[in-house]
């Protein structure tokens, strides 16, 4: 918990890995309109995010549908395991994280017939583990995470995609602290869905959650919840329509955000901008003796995990840096006494850069 007085004068550049720094044009775009969800005025801009959703990694809307939903990111997980597998599913859960572990919770929540393969946090997933539970030949589905952002590791997809292919099983992917920075194979033909949200690496509010799907998973899927049920909503909004009040002034946020990313150059400019700003990060705390949790090349563009230094307290760190304007995040679980983490995530300026790197030099120098 933070110091009392710890709470920052201005506001906080944010650098825990969601909610993230607004542009100040999809801060504005936010609040810019009071809409009825069941007017055209919202209804165009609903199409307009679902569409754009699609356009962020090329996804042919033939094939692929965007469906969106109010929640954070975990619902859109739920949903998609909740709506998207089949009476009959027997799935495979990777975890070597919180969020890998969350999908398997959510799979018991729901009554799923499923298997976790347990590695511990931040270990490497192993394809040869995977392919050998899949040799069993009794999986229909695996579900993964793509970035665990509970170390920061960027887990081995393209491997797991062509092993699921080769067994003649459909990956479900969360791909919350991913989507709009990292690549996402939507051309493998074993990738039935995607699940995030609006307030990571996209730059929009928190609030709506998503799910790119193939429609085709849309039809095979059973019902496990009703607000859950995807097929629910993604049939009213093909009929320019919604089932419930969705999140109104998060779609404003995310159309305007939307369309800075494809300004900006789509999501390939994200990631290059994230790993530099990564890599200003990790430059600036070598020089300082705070060394990378894990190996640089293991991470994502999006968050970097650090070790603490023998003898120094996470709560003098977050609390020095949020004195000076920066919000940064504890490790989960066990791992809070030993890693802190940087997310380069958001509307962060070369300006922040350098303020944060006199304020790291001030913390960690004394
Ligand atoms: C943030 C995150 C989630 C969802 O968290 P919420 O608090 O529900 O938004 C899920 N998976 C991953 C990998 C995440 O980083």
């Amino acid at each position: 918990m933070a110091e009392p007085g710890a709470e920052a004068q201005q506001a906080s550049i944010l650098l825990n890995p969601g909610p993230v720094t607004l542009s100040e044009g999809v801060r504005r775009a936010a609040v810019s309109q009071d809409l009825c969800h069941r007017e055209p005025e919202f209804l165009r801009v609903q199409s307009a995010v679902l569409q754009g959703l699609l356009n962020v990694y090329g996804c042919a809307a033939g094939d692929w549908r965007a469906v969106g939903l109010g929640g954070s990111g975990t619902t859109a997980m739920e949903a998609m395991l909740a709506s998207l597998l089949p009476a009959d599913a027997r799935l495979l859960v990777l975890e070597n994280g919180v969020y890998g572990e969350r999908l398997a919770r959510i799979a018991q929540a729901h009554g799923i017939t499923a298997e976790p393969l347990h590695q511990g946090w931040g270990e490497p997933l192993d394809p040869a583990r995977v392919e050998a539970a899949l040799a069993q030949g009794t999986f229909t589905h695996l579900a993964m995470v793509h970035h665990e952002t509970t170390t920061g590791r960027l887990n081995p997809l393209p491997p797991v995609a062509d092993l699921c292919e080769r067994h003649g099983v459909r990956l479900l992917l969360d791909a919350v602290s991913s989507f709009g920075a990292e690549g996402l194979p939507f051309d493998h033909p074993a990738l039935e869905a995607c699940a995030a949200t609006a307030n990571k690496c996209l730059h929009g509010i928190p609030g709506l959650a998503f799910v790119v799907c193939r429609k085709a998973a849309l039809a095979s899927g059973a019902r496990r919840s009703l607000y859950l049920h995807l097929p629910d909503w993604a049939e009213r909004q093909a009929q320019q329509s919604t089932p419930y009040t969705p999140p109104v002034n998060a779609y404003l946020a995310l159309a305007r955000a939307l369309e800075e990313l494809a300004e900006q150059g789509g999501w390939q400019a994200r990631q290059a901008r994230y790993r530099a700003l990564a890599e200003r990060v990790r430059g600036c705390l070598a020089g300082l003796g705070v060394e990378p949790w894990l190996a640089p090349g293991d991470s994502s563009c999006v968050l970097r995990s650090y070790r603490l230094p023998a003898g120094v307290a996470y709560n003098r760190v977050h609390d020095g840096l949020k004195r000076r304007g920066f919000v940064i995040y504890e490790g989960q679980g066990g791992l809070a006494q030993e890693m802190f983490r940087v997310s380069t995530m958001g509307e962060i300026t070369d300006a922040d850069m350098t303020r944060l790197e006199a304020a790291l030099a001030e913390v960690f120098g004394a």
